[in-house]
């Protein structure tokens, strides 16, 4: 007769695994932890959000981690409302027209 010792073995883990953040704050709707990100293959990396369906897609490497594209979409929008806010649009030229060849 084998007696075996059933022994709980498995603890539940009360550790999480040190993960990264993959959940940030939405730069469009402000939604808390809606913003999740999608690797794919180390190709291409993708960041959306589920609450506005607002994404942003763009290249990975090895060593892209879902931070690195979250914080690319905020530079982003950054440099989006610069574009649309600062600047009215330059039509002037900075040299005299007439200089003749
Ligand atoms: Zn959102």
């Amino acid at each position: 007769m084998a007696k075996r010792k059933s022994r709980k073995a498995k603890a539940p883990p009360k550790k999480k695994p040190a993960k990264l953040d993959t959940a940030f704050v939405c730069p469009f709707c402000g939604h808390p932890d809606a913003v999740g990100c999608l690797i794919d293959q180390h190709i291409f990396a993708r960041a959306s959000c589920r609450i506005c369906q607002e994404s942003y897609a763009t290249s990975a490497n090895a060593l892209t981690e879902p931070v690195d594209v979250y914080s690319e979409w905020i530079d982003a929008c950054e440099i989006a409302n610069e574009g649309v806010d600062a600047r009215p649009p330059r039509r002037r030229r900075s040299y005299d027209d007439d200089d003749d060849f």
